[in-house]
């Protein structure tokens, strides 16, 4: 008998039919002699709407607030979800965030996981009861409703299954796993069998959307498989496991992009000490996510820096440089909103040359130009304009021969 977690996303939750049929999953692993921990996140685009609500409302929009909003479209349907169960007679029953016992820090609307205590949970385990969670949620040390930031119910799912010390963790969703690409972009694109928990980090970083990537960074750390897969039909997914060691890997197993970032430049930076960690620090306290950051070389004591945000973080980020800029003595900000990120993944290529090389060709015979250029041991990200984003997808795609496998 095995411990699975089972967490379904919204699209699998959209409406009453969809509910029932994700009972009916519940239902049947638990005749296969599973025991299962549910997690559900809202029906549909309920948190879009309600985040709209909001917008209607007011422009003033405390965190606390905000997270007691969204907070309640996960109520609606692990409440759902638990009636759907009791009609195909399994016994089950609803937990919020809170209830679950997953206690987060105090930063409303992205706070941070800091312990489970799912006592409540295995008790109900303990009862043959099956426990369904309310994703994307907690409760903070200063006992306030807290979110885990959008997409936020994976990190709820594997937390969840990483404390109870689950078997696996199945995240179930509206595509049957993970792709070589979005295949949305690129036709041909297969679904991989299996991808490590590091290219998944980095799938997920880099505008994979089908795990959020602290669920990715949180199932590693705690050595919980993931298995990614349809709740439409009964296809096989992806498993996003440890590396097998004994097993090459494939050089580049994904292509990925995020189609709109924006990319701030401070011109004319006295190239000193403590100049960019004053900078980046004034960034880290208004809790942007800086993404690529290039300096370049000085000439005359000056330099520029530009970096790369997600497209939400854009204004946020050009107030936070224009403060500093005359603090640290540079001459001006230039925004540009319309670029993109492009990258392939890969295992394998720790151990092959090469692959940089191959990819900027690529993008070269297709008359794409590269912006900014960042790299990890197993990534290789370029940004070139927004416009020509899914074209480089296509191209890179088939560049590594990727619709083959
Ligand atoms: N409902 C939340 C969102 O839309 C959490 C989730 O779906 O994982 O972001
Ligand atoms: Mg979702």
């Amino acid at each position: 008998m095995a411990l699975v977690v089972q967490k379904f996303g919204g699209s699998s939750v959209a409406d009453a039919e969809r509910i029932r049929a994700v009972a009916d999953r519940v239902a049947r692993s638990r005749r296969a002699g599973d025991e299962v921990v549910v997690v559900v996140s809202a029906m549909g685009k309920t948190t879009d709407g309600l985040i709209r609500l909001a917008d209607d409302v007011s422009s003033v929009q405390p965190g606390r607030e905000i997270d007691m909003l969204l907070t309640s479209g996960e109520r609606i349907s692990m409440a759902l979800v638990c009636m759907a169960l009791a009609e195909l007679g399994v016994e089950a029953e609803s937990f919020t965030g809170s209830q679950a016992g997953i206690l987060t820090d105090t930063d409303h609307t992205k706070a941070k996981i800091l312990e489970i205590t799912p006592r409540r949970l295995q008790e109900a385990l303990a009862r043959g009861v099956v426990p369904v969670v309310a994703g994307f949620q907690g409760v903070s040390t200063t006992n306030d409703i807290t979110t885990l930031g959008r997409g936020g119910s994976d990190t709820t799912a594997v937390a969840l299954a990483a404390a109870l010390c689950a078997d696996r963790c199945e995240i179930y969703t509206d595509v049957s796993g993970v792709f070589s690409t979005d295949p949305r972009i690129v036709r041909e694109a297969r679904r991989l069998d299996s991808v490590s928990f590091e290219e998944m980090m980095e799938i997920a970083a880099t505008g994979g959307k089908v795990l959020a990537l602290r669920s990715v960074e949180f199932a590693r750390n705690h050595h919980v498989p993931l298995y990614v897969c349809s709740s439409f039909t009964w296809e096989p997914g992806t498993w996003v496991t440890e590396e097998d060691p004994s097993m090459e890997q494939p050089v580049v197993s994904a292509v990925t992009c995020v189609a709109s970032q924006g990319k701030v430049t401070i011109l004319g930076v006295p190239d000193q000490p403590g100049v960019a960690a004053k900078l980046f620090r004034a960034l880290a306290d208004e809790l942007v996510n800086v993404d690529t950051i290039v300096q370049n070389t000085s000439t005359e004591g000056l330099t520029d820096i530009s970096f790369t945000v997600s497209h939400s973080e854009i204004e946020i980020s050009r107030a936070a440089a224009e403060r500093l800029a005359p603090q640290i003595g540079a001459s001006s900000v230039v925004i540009d909103d319309e670029i993109a990120q492009v990258s392939i993944i890969g295992g394998g290529m720790k151990t092959h040359p090469g692959v940089t090389a191959q990819m900027f060709e690529a993008l070269a015979a297709d008359e794409i130009n590269i912006e900014l250029i960042s790299t990890s041991p197993i990534r290789i990200s370029c940004v070139v304009r927004a416009d020509q984003a899914e074209r480089a997808v296509q191209v890179l795609h088939h560049a590594f021969s990727l619709e083959r496998g």
